[in-house]
């Protein structure tokens, strides 16, 4: 399936009203999605295999959305298959004095991927420009001096963040950025259900609720964050949420096709080394069986 109507285009300016969360592309039903999934689940695996062992790409994969869009059952379905070592999660909640105590991209810097690697980051620096731009007061926490605080400090976070993606993929820690679109209906039922069930009470909390209230600040900073940092080297993938099974084969398959654009392959293997692995075959079926 395509999925260019799902990027923003670099410099757009964003209307979240005009994407749907519900949309479903092709898929006739849940079957085929879940279906589809399954065959991406162990093609991302083989993928993998051969970042890790070229050992010169990594990935770097974003997630921001709203409460409940589901950000980790993504994480958690998507990378069912892959090689836990070469994997890394980092979920980003509110700073530590330590944090406050530093330039803001420094949390994250430091938990970039190694080469071969694929990072995920649930939340990220652009919670610096989305819950910080929509809480003011969180801004003051930041050490910043008076005029560091003006209008302007949006645009040059954004100039920020867009210069440190492109330093990011010209180091070939490749970037892909990710928005789960739920609506605000279906996240006052999934909240619902996170409250009505035992099980899921511990994903809940009140000030998920409180945060609720802020929708429409949140949309427009969204906004905002599509229209000045979708860029060339580091695009925004817009992926409807409301069915979940949509966004799993969705973001499985926008993955797929980057690591595929890599061109990935196994180190080639040179005449030395070679010589070598025939020395060892050698010497291992020589030995006495059974010692
Ligand atoms: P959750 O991901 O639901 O466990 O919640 C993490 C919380 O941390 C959310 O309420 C975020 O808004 C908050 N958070 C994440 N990054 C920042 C940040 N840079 N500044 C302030 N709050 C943040
Ligand atoms: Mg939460």
């Amino acid at each position: 399936m395509k999925y260019d109507r799902l990027v923003v285009p670099p410099g757009k300016k964003v209307r979240l009203k005009d994407y749907d969360p519900g949309y479903t592309g092709d898929y006739k039903d849940k079957e085929q999605a879940r279906a589809k999934l399954e065959t991406d689940i162990g093609r991302l695996a083989k993928l993998q295999d051969t970042l890790y062992a070229q050992n010169t790409y990594a990935l770097l994969i974003i997630f921001q959305a709203m409460d409940a869009a589901g950000k980790d059952g993504t994480i958690k379905h998507v990378m069912s298959g892959v090689n836990p070592q070469g994997t890394q999660v980092c979920s980003f909640k509110v700073p530590s004095a330590e944090e406050l105590d530093h330039d803001y991209l420094w949390r994250y810097c430091k938990a970039l991927p190694e080469r071969g690697r694929i990072g995920i980051f649930n939340r990220s620096y652009y919670e610096e420009t989305l819950v910080v731009r929509v809480h003011h007061e969180l801004l003051q926490l930041q050490q910043l001096p008076p005029e560091s605080l003006k209008k302007n400090i949006w645009k040059q976070r954004f100039e920020d963040i867009n210069n440190f993606e492109r330093y990011l993929v010209r180091n070939r820690i490749e970037v892909l950025k990710f928005f789960l679109n739920v609506s605000k209906e279906e996240q006052r039922r999934r909240f619902l259900a996170r409250i009505n069930t035992p099980e899921k009470n511990w994903k809940f909390s009140f000030n998920d609720a409180k945060e609720r209230s802020h929708w429409d600040d949140y949309m427009r900073a969204f906004e905002s964050v599509f229209r000045h940092t979708s860029t060339e080297w580091a695009p925004w993938h817009i992926i409807p949420a409301d069915q979940k099974w949509f966004t799993h084969a969705a973001v499985a398959d926008i993955i797929i096709s980057k690591l595929k654009s890599l061109k990935l392959a196994y180190p080639v293997v040179s005449p030395d080394r070679l010589e070598e692995l025939a020395k060892a075959k050698d010497l291992l079926e020589k030995e006495p069986a059974g010692d």
